[in-house]
């Protein structure tokens, strides 16, 4: 959501007649897009800012705006802690960014913006076209969370849900497209949350999905982070009806303990996930998932972590996140005594050690096959592209031919960790039915 933002906010700025610079020393102006959910992520600012404050020492400084989740959580405080910011801007008040710099430019004065302004902000947005132009873009629908898991900071950094209304989204969408955009994932914190209401209809993430699906220069639609609590009926039928939806969701489960599940406030236990995972593969045969885990909550016994590896067994996820658990300040999580840091690191070296075991084997499935590749660039000085197979996963393909934009069935003959390596075996575009 992060680079959707940032996106925006350069959409925002072009209209002062700011440029993105490829050379930041030459920068008039800095924004620094922050996100809260990992741990450190406060300290990894101020460090970013320490490296400005040397890189500017013998020139003008620069203007400085932290913007995203830590501008959010930390507010004021940063004004406190680091002379050098010169405007502190949450994730909902970031369409006032043009407001804020001509301010700044006029008074020299330190602003801060940390309102909730959610429905300002897309009102704004709204009336400026997306000018991103990348093959595979980020479109945000619903931002925020009403579900209030206990470690998690994102309903205090980024409000209550919201969702986009229907139309602005379709609007956004198509702009996308005529950029260029082949793929669109669709963006929020609770993204299935997504729930439109207009005189006549409630509009739900299916609905967006089916509507996308008719757009014909658009071939893949994707969507992420989805809870499983709202992985509807209608959704699961997009999944089975709509050909551009691809066959891999991102759906995050945390642990395989449903008493740990309920520690965590995460509102289902582990049999409604196995349930929802049955669903999806009798609507979608073949269709993949991948998850978040959180190893070592408060309370987590070697029993719940067995439950955990139990569930990565029967699910097979691919391409999953990890990480020992970490208290984000004023979070009810944050309250409760952690499980010892010693156990915590073997369980998740444990866990990690039998997700690479997947990841090799899923891999390795594809070796000597064709897989569906769009192009998105090509690596920099190199005759090599990059681009995406329907599950994700990174693919390179060395090529003399211009393949950016492209879809084409590529055979695999090698990979590694983090992706595939093949060679075109057709040179075909696929037509996709609208
Ligand atoms: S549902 Fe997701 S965003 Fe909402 S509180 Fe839980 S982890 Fe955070």
């Amino acid at each position: 959501m992060n680079e959707y933002d940032s996106n925006r906010i350069l959409d925002l700025v072009k209209l002062m007649g700011y440029t993105a610079t490829k050379n930041p020393s030459d920068a008039d102006c800095y924004i620094l897009n922050t996100c809260h959910i990992r741990e450190k992520a406060t300290e990894k600012v101020y460090h970013d800012i320490g490296r400005l404050r040397k890189e500017f020492r013998n020139k003008k400084k620069p203007m400085l705006l932290v913007t995203g989740c830590v501008a959010q959580a930390e507010s004021q405080e940063m004004f406190n802690r680091e002379k050098y910011i010169d405007g502190v801007v949450g994730p909902q008040s970031y369409h006032q960014i043009p407001e804020i710099i001509k301010k700044i430019e006029k008074k020299k004065n330190k602003i801060n913006k940390t309102e909730f302004n959610v429905i300002e902000k897309f009102d704004t947005l709204n009336l400026i076209k997306n000018s991103n132009s990348k093959i595979s873009s980020f479109l945000t629908i619903q931002e925020g969370c009403d579900k209030f898991c206990h470690f998690c900071v994102v309903p205090y950094t980024r409000g209550p849900e919201f969702s986009r209304s229907f139309n602005e989204v379709m609007n956004e969408a198509k702009q996308l497209v005529e950029n260029g955009s082949k793929e669109i994932t669709l963006l929020g914190q609770n993204v299935n949350a997504y729930e439109y209401k207009n005189k006549n209809n409630t509009m739900h993430l299916s609905d967006l999905i089916f509507k996308l699906n008719e757009i014909k220069e658009l071939k893949r639609i994707r969507y992420t982070t989805s809870h499983p609590r709202d992985v509807t009926k209608d959704l699961i039928e997009a999944h089975q009806s709509c050909e551009k939806l691809m066959p891999v969701l991102h759906l995050p489960v945390q642990s395989g303990s449903s008493k740990i599940l309920e520690a965590m406030n995460r509102k289902h236990n582990i049999s409604f996930y196995y349930e929802i995972i049955e669903k999806l593969r009798k609507a979608k045969p073949g269709i993949r998932f991948s998850s978040d885990f959180i190893i070592g909550y408060p309370g987590e016994t070697d029993d719940d972590f067995n439950q955990t590896l139990e569930l990565i067994k029967k699910v097979e996820f691919i391409n999953s996140y990890s990480f020992i658990y970490s208290a984000r300040p004023g979070t009810p999580a944050s309250k409760l005594d952690d499980v010892d840091p010693i156990n915590a690191k073997k369980r998740l070296i444990k866990l990690q050690a039998i997700l690479e075991g997947n990841n090799f084997n899923y891999k390795k499935e594809f070796l000597n096959k064709p897989t569906e590749v769009l192009f998105e660039n090509k690596l920099k000085d190199q005759d090599k592209y990059f681009g995406r197979d329907k599950f994700l996963n990174p693919v390179v393909v060395e090529s003399t031919q211009e393949l950016t934009g492209q879809i084409l069935d590529i055979n695999i003959n090698n990979f590694n960790h983090s992706s595939l390596f093949g060679t075109i075996s057709s040179n075909e575009k696929r037509n996709f039915a609208a």
